[in-house]
């Protein structure tokens, strides 16, 4: 508690600097994650921007390309129309121009044209035509009246082998309303899969062109393994619309658990749907690393914080010690004592009474006269050093002035501060400094209610050791209460 109060004088200087290494850490801290926030969404709004990018490339080729396909649609439906077809059309020469049209579009395999019973009537293909009634591209039509465009889903071939294709198909209907014709275009999935390709900027990149209920025409990467299956399909697409082409949302696969960023563009005129898609792990592999790295320099500073922060609280104790210490004795100065007696006198800690001695060696005057001051100040280190020796540790010593000292003694009575005050006068007059013998006269006093302020013991030690002087020094005399 004593070297508490000691302390006392630096500790808030000592707060001070804990506070400020505190909040320097704090703020550190508070910068580091800010920058880590800040850095991790630039980096998912990087993702955002590279998936956004890829389903709109793959949306607007594949309306593009599926654009060209139906101008092909309408290229034939003027050579079946029903007003040019009174006359019956002759089949050899739709049939060439039917191989004109198809060669000029690469990704077309197939052009057909059948009638309302399902017979292919004229193609590009050559012998037996397959039957192809129960093919979704004609069906469609039969079981409507108006003349919709149809778009089939990736199915194998019938005629080549081991090739995926989809149909693009058209109804032409009499003035009635009846079917007379089905326009249809076999367009190669591998090839119209090859023009949507793009190059992706990062590895973890996908981008995929599905139906609206999950069917893949296209894919990449593993364009064959999803080529006609359908995925599931996110919740998101039943939200887009015809005005609101465009959704982006984070979905963690049940396939591979892996959390993606997927963005969807709604074709305009085609029941279809782009995805670009990024793995956020791999869009925050280097992000995860930075962070590590600022975690690891923000400890690394906060150590050097709290290391700078110590050495700045030891300095500034050691100078408010040495502020409170006398030069001469290295006992506690005048300013020093006193104010740690007025702390105990008030302190709630110490409820015995305190007792004060009041020493001041005798004759000093004439020993610094007759032997010089150097033998004086070697004298003052002397009896400091027996005081110091002899008080217990509980007590505490300080230079009060010239040549007089004072004692603390907390939680002790006038019998117990007698006994020590005697033996610290036998204790200084066994002491001679050659060739002069030292002696001290000690004033005890204990605080008591009369005692209004610790001045009033004070002044009743000085009295005390007045009394003592007065009686023939080298003595101790106790003060009434
Ligand atoms: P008494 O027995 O009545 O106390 O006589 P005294 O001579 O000790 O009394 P007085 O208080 O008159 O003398 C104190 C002297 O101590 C005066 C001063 O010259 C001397 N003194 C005060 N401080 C120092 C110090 O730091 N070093 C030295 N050498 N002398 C000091
Ligand atoms: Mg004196
Ligand atoms: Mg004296």
């Amino acid at each position: 508690m004593i070297a508490e109060h000691f302390e006392s004088a630096s500790t808030s200087t000592t707060h001070r600097f804990n506070v400020v290494a505190a909040l320097a850490i704090a703020l550190l801290a508070i910068l580091f994650v800010a920058y880590s926030v800040f850095d991790r969404r630039a980096i998912l709004a990087n993702g955002w921007e590279s998936a956004g990018q890829i389903a709109e490339h793959t949306s607007l080729v594949a309306e593009g390309t599926l654009d060209t396909t139906r101008q092909l649609l309408r290229s034939m439906a003027f050579l079946v129309r029903p007003t040019t077809l009174r006359e019956p059309a002759n089949p050899a020469l739709v049939r060439s121009a039917l191989l004109k049209l198809k060669e000029q579009t690469e990704h077309v395999m197939d052009l057909l044209v059948i009638d309302d019973k399902g017979a292919i009537q004229h193609w590009t293909g050559s012998g037996q035509p397959p039957d192809i009634r129960d093919r979704s591209y004609f069906t469609y039509h039969g079981e409507r009246t108006t003349s919709g465009l149809y778009v089939g889903e990736p199915t194998l071939s019938k005629v080549h082998a081991n090739k995926w294709f989809f149909a693009l198909s058209e109804a032409i209907r009499d003035d009635q309303g009846r079917l007379r014709f089905v326009l249809v275009a076999i367009v190669d999935v591998a090839l119209f899969h090859e023009r949507l390709s793009v190059q992706f900027k990062l590895s973890s990149n996908s981008q995929a062109l599905l139906a609206d209920d999950g069917t893949v025409y296209a894919r990449n990467p593993d364009h064959a393994r999803y080529v006609g299956k359908k995925v599931s399909r996110p919740r998101e697409l039943a939200s887009l619309t015809a005005g609101h082409r465009v959704a982006t949302i984070v979905s963690t696969s049940q396939l591979d658990q892996t959390e993606r960023l997927l963005s969807f563009h709604h074709l305009d005129h085609y029941p279809l749907v782009a995805v670009g898609t990024i793995v956020v792990s791999d869009l925050l592999g280097d992000w995860k690393q930075r962070a590590i790295m600022l975690a690891g320099l923000w400890l690394l500073l906060a150590a050097a914080i709290v290391w700078l922060a110590r050495r700045a609280n030891s300095i500034s104790r050691a100078q408010s010690e040495l502020a409170n210490l006398d030069d001469l004795t290295g006992l506690r100065n005048r300013r020093s004592i006193l104010n740690t007696a007025s702390i105990l006198d008030r302190s709630e800690a110490h409820t015995g009474s305190l007792s004060l001695l009041m020493i001041d060696i005798d004759h000093f005057k004439s020993i610094n006269d007759r032997f010089g001051h150097q033998v004086g100040d070697d004298m003052l280190r002397l009896v400091s050093g027996v005081l110091r020796t002899q008080v217990r540790t509980t007590d505490i010593v300080g230079r009060y002035g010239g040549e007089e000292f004072l004692v603390l003694m907390p939680d002790t009575g006038p019998e117990g501060a007698l006994l020590v005050a005697e033996k610290v006068r036998r204790a200084v007059a066994d002491k001679v400094i050659q060739p002069v013998p030292v002696t001290i006269s000690i004033g005890v006093a204990t605080t008591s209610e009369n005692d209004v302020t610790l001045d009033r013991t004070l002044s009743r030690a000085d009295a005390a050791l007045y009394a003592a002087k007065e009686a023939g020094r080298n003595r101790v005399h106790v003060a009434s209460p």
